[in-house]
């Protein structure tokens, strides 16, 4: 086991997917993270389905949330993600792109990062119905730094338009 510097925090991440097989995608990259040095896999939300933005030309997206109790750093973990979306085949080929895994980095305790490559709250986070409902299953109570209480900004999105479709089983 790597030691990793740093007190345990509590880190939310979020989980996006739309092509291929969404959810084997999304249960492989759940596995993934509870691989890392000094990290386990603290809760896994239900899967939201949800119309794509931007470009609209592709599949629907699934989305969920984990919960990750880490001592890896914020950026020790955006390295971690890139390398999980990596694994999985992700490539980049234009903005809200279709994809087949998707992690961002949304929570890190209460830091905040704000440099080139990575920074936390995720910045359009507070917009998206699909990462604030699965984080409420989570932890109702959490205060989004510089954001807020998660239960303003939910009522905030409640008319997206979002579907719970159940848990993300094993198997
Ligand atoms: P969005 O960020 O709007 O959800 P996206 O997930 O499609 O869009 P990506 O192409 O996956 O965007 O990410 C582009 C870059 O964003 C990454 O290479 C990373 O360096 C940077 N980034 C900055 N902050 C974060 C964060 N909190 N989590 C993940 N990536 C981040
Ligand atoms: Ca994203
Ligand atoms: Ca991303």
């Amino acid at each position: 086991m790597i030691e990793a510097p740093g007190e345990v925090a509590r880190a939310y991440v979020g989980l996006g997917a739309n092509l291929g097989d969404p959810l084997a995608q999304m249960r492989a990259a759940v596995a993934a993270l509870g691989k890392l040095p000094t990290t386990i896999v603290a809760g896994v939300s239900s899967v939201y389905r949800s119309a794509p933005v931007g470009y609209l030309d592709q599949p629907d997206f699934f989305n969920a949330v984990v919960a990750l109790d880490t001592a890896l750093s914020p950026q020790a973990l955006l390295d971690a993600l890139l390398a999980i979306e990596h694994e999985g085949g992700r490539t980049r080929e234009f903005r809200n792109a279709p994809r087949l895994i998707d992690l961002d980095l949304l929570l890190h305790g209460e830091r905040i990062v704000d440099e080139p490559r990575l920074t936390v709250p995720h910045p359009r986070m507070v917009d998206r119905a699909f990462v604030l409902l699965p984080l409420a299953e989570l932890d109702p109570a959490c205060v989004v730094p510089g954001a807020g209480p998660l239960a303003a900004l939910t009522r905030a999105v409640s008319a997206q338009a979002i579907g719970r479709i159940g848990a993300l089983a094993a198997g």
